[in-house]
Order: C-alpha cells, then sequence, then structure tokens
C-alpha cells in the first residue's frame, strides 16, 4: 500500500523513474512526451546536464542557510539577472518555493505598502473570472474558479471579479478585437468606482490565461487600457506570470509583448523548471522604498525563501532561457500552432485554437456554430487527458467549469528544446486520443 496521499484517491498513478529530453519513463519502461511539461513548469526538458551540475555544485558548497542570517551568491546573482532582464521599474525580487507563495507575497506587499504610506483603507482586490492564482487561502480567493472557491469560500477575503479578455466567447458582432478589449477592460473602471476608490489595493490578472482556460492571450490594448485605470486610480497592478512567464510566450516576461509593466509581479514554474521548486516576486522600487523608508522590514516569510540550491538551480535555468533555448519558443510555437491548426481545425468538436508561443490551448466544444460546451457530466476532459496518456502524451485538460461558460480544454506548455518532428509527436497523439473519445 503507498502511504503517499495523491491527488485523486481513486487513481493508480504510473510511477515515474526516469526523465530525458521531453520524454518521462515510468516503471514499466513506458515512454510519454511530456506535452504540458508537467503543468508547464519542464521547460528545459529532463535531465539537463547544466542545471543539474549547478544544483550539485551548490549542494556541495552549501545547500542551505536561513535568509534571517544570510543571503546566498547564487539569491543574488539570480535576483541581479533577473531584474536586469524584467520590464522596467521591477528591481526587487523576493524568493519563494512555488506560484501561490508568491501570488500570497505579493497580496501582503500590497497591502503593507499602503499602510507604509498611512493609508489604512486600501484593502480590496478584484480579479478576473477567467483566473488561478494559486490553491492557498488568499491566492484562492483572488482566483475566479468557482468549483476550486465554493468549498472554502467562507474562509476567504473579500474579492470581485470581473470579465476577463476572452475574444472567442465575448466579442459581440460588429465590435473589433480593440473595442471589445477597452469594453472588458473598463469593467475594472466601474468594478474600482462601485468599490469606491479609496478600498482599492490591487487588481490581479495573468497576462496569457494559463489553467482555467487554455492559453487565451489578451486582444490588443488591453493591458494598456488596465494599466491605464490602475494607474489613474492608484491601484496596484498585480501580474500573476506564474504559468505564462519565464520565456513560455515567446518573451521572458509575458507582459512585455502587451507594452506594459507591473507594480508587482509574481513567477514560478519555468523559473526552476522543474529541477527545484522556486517562485519568486519582483516589485517596484516605489514599492520597496515605501517599507524601506518606513517599517524597514516586510511583513511576511518562509523558510525557505532565497533557497540557496534552488536559486542555484534557477540561475542555470535562467541562462539557458535568455540565450539560444529562449530564441526557439516563437518559431517552434507558430510550428505547433500550425500543425493543431492542420490536424484539428476543421474537427468537429474543436471550436478554438489559441495561444502563444509555446504556450497554446484547444477548446472543445459540442457545437461549433454556437459554441455550445459539452456537458461537464460527460467528462470529455478527463477522457480526453486518460485517451492521451494511454497513446504515451502527457497534457493539460481542464473543464469548463468557470461560470458554465466555456468548454473543455487542452492546454499545450511543452519544453522549449522540442524537436519539429516532436510537433508531430504530440498532434499524433493527440489525434489517436481524439479518435478515441469522440468515436465514442
Ligand atoms: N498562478 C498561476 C497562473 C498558476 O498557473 C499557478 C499553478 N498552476 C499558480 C499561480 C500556483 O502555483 P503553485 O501551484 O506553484 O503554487
Amino acid at each position: 500500500m503507498s502511504h503517499v496521499f495523491p491527488r485523486h484517491t481513486k487513481a493508480n498513478p504510473p510511477i515515474a523513474v526516469a526523465g530525458q529530453g521531453c520524454y518521462i519513463f515510468d516503471s514499466t519502461g513506458k515512454k510519454y512526451f511530456d506535452g504540458s511539461g508537467g503543468a508547464a513548469v519542464s521547460c528545459l526538458g529532463h535531465g539537463d546536464p547544466d542545471v543539474t551540475e549547478a544544483i550539485k555544485g551548490q549542494i556541495d558548497k552549501i545547500a542551505f542557510a536561513h535568509t534571517g542570517f544570510f543571503t546566498s551568491e547564487p539569491a543574488e546573482e539570480l535576483a541581479d539577472m533577473l531584474t536586469r532582464h524584467a520590464p522596467e521599474g521591477l528591481d526587487r525580487v523576493y524568493f519563494v518555493s512555488g506560484g501561490s507563495e508568491a501570488m500570497e507575497a505579493a497580496l501582503k506587499l500590497a497591502r503593507q505598502y499602503y499602510l507604509e504610506k498611512g493609508d489604512t483603507k486600501r484593502h480590496r482586490v478584484i480579479a478576473r473570472r477567467q483566473s488561478y492564482h494559486g490553491n492557498t487561502l488568499g491566492a484562492l480567493a483572488t482566483g475566479g474558479n468557482l468549483w476550486r472557491r465554493e468549498p472554502f469560500a467562507p474562509m476567504m477575503i473579500q474579492t470581485s471579479h470581473i470579465a476577463p479578455c476572452y475574444e472567442y466567447r465575448g466579442r459581440e458582432d460588429g465590435e473589433t478585437a480593440f473595442e471589445y478589449g477597452q469594453r472588458v477592460a473598463n469593467e475594472l473602471e466601474a468594478e474600482i468606482q462601485r468599490l469606491g476608490p479609496e478600498n482599492v489595493m490591487a487588481f490581479v490578472a495573468e497576462p496569457v490565461v494559463g489553467a482555467t482556460a487554455g492559453a487565451v492571450p489578451p486582444v490588443e490594448g488591453y493591458f494598456k487600457r488596465i494599466r491605464e485605470i490602475c494607474t489613474a486610480h492608484g491601484v496596484l497592478l498585480i501580474l500573476d506570470e506564474v504559468m505564462c512567464g519565464m520565456g513560455r510566450t515567446g518573451s521572458l516576461f509575458a507582459c512585455e509583448q502587451d507594452g506594459v509593466t507591473a507594480d508587482i509581479l509574481c513567477i514560478a514554474k519555468g523559473l526552476g523548471a522543474g529541477y527545484q521548486p522556486i517562485g519568486a516576486m519582483l516589485c517596484s522600487h516605489d514599492i520597496y522604498e515605501a517599507i524601506e523608508n518606513g517599517s524597514g522590514f516586510f511583513q511576511h516569510g518562509h523558510t525557505y525563501i532565497g533557497h540557496p540550491t534552488a536559486c542555484a538551480a534557477a540561475l542555470a535555468v535562467l541562462k539557458k532561457l535568455t540565450g539560444e533555448i529562449g530564441q526557439r519558443v516563437t518559431p517552434m510555437g507558430e510550428k505547433l500552432d500550425a500543425s493543431l491548426r492542420d490536424t484539428f481545425g476543421q474537427h468537429e468538436y474543436v471550436g478554438d485554437i489559441r495561444g502563444c508561443g509555446l504556450f497554446r490551448g484547444i477548446e472543445i466544444v459540442e457545437d461549433r456554430s454556437t459554441k455550445q460546451p459539452f456537458d461537464p457530466k460527460r467528462g470529455i476532459n478527463k477522457a480526453l487527458k486518460r485517451a492521451a496518456f494511454e497513446a504515451g502524451l502527457a497534457c493539460y485538460p481542464m473543464g469548463g467549469t468557470i461560470d458554465g461558460v466555456q468548454g473543455d480544454h487542452i492546454l499545450l506548455a511543452p519544453p522549449f528544446i522540442m524537436t519539429g518532428q516532436q510537433i508531430d509527436e504530440i498532434t499524433d497523439k493527440l489525434s489517436t486520443a481524439f479518435r478515441a473519445v469522440f468515436k465514442s
């Protein structure tokens, strides 16, 4: 009997025993293409010798030193490199162990920032209905997924949710993409007015929506308008790039492509590329200075913040992401997109194919003309995941549970080292899964 508490108590997952490049091998010798890099984590694939060496080298020197006493060389070097590449103004980095921790830190930093400035009223957070920001209570309250939130709702901080920027379903007839983006961005203005600007602390969004919707990019101009509204009302813009950051969409930070910068920006997943658990929160000079000139102490912390071994791994990862490997994302992403469109573009149950870089989503619908999703009880997402896994492809399929108005989707986030031939392998295996699920 296994003593591990698994996510799905009735499932019996294979035992992963080895990883090489884009593949994971289980204890029976079966080989799986890691089509979603876990959950958009393994951007460098498995068994990268440089990252492994960096980890070994750091452990040989010192594996861990507590930040209550020390900083470390890899943490300093990593923070220096991240801020050199970060969007304008983000010049301080707070290291944590994952995405939810980064989001919790962001929410608390935002609150403390206003307190340091003597602005005690601001505490309300606005986010979007189509979003996931983590599973700890603050991050969960920020996210908009009803199914995830519901059991824990009585324990949550108060948040409000506006419409996402979801062109496939939201854009109305006769409206341009730009007009649509402005209209939904303006929901933020309305919500700030409703709550009273003096009460609003932050607006939180993923630049490209990941887990809840399958790689939904914003339309042009949307985030510029969001930035304008936040700035006008002194509301902090917190961008959650936990999934879409670290080169995944074709630029190191996804918001670079929208021409905006955040006040606080969170990253994780691709930062450690799965070699070590690490996340980070970057913040503006203004925020850091308010705390430095105020109490001088960010009232937060975890045992493993700034973990030297995790930082050493992330530094080795970042060196690769800012080099040749990072540059593969845009051209390989275009090839993957073309291959998905060739194979599934006309499929009876495919409503939308979307995304950017190596972050691609397919939305499944029962009726292409009305965009009617399948009844969630049919469990199309689970069936597709199972069938793809059977065919040797691990991909990330989630259900259409957001306000009941979106279809099941598949998220692809393969390693950046993937070859053209392996793109065919993904589409072939996915086709096998589609045939297995839709023939019945
Ligand atoms: N934000 C986003 C956008 C995510 O996709 C995730 C993880 N799927 C998180 C936050 C939470 O990260 P973690 O699971 O590392 O806590």
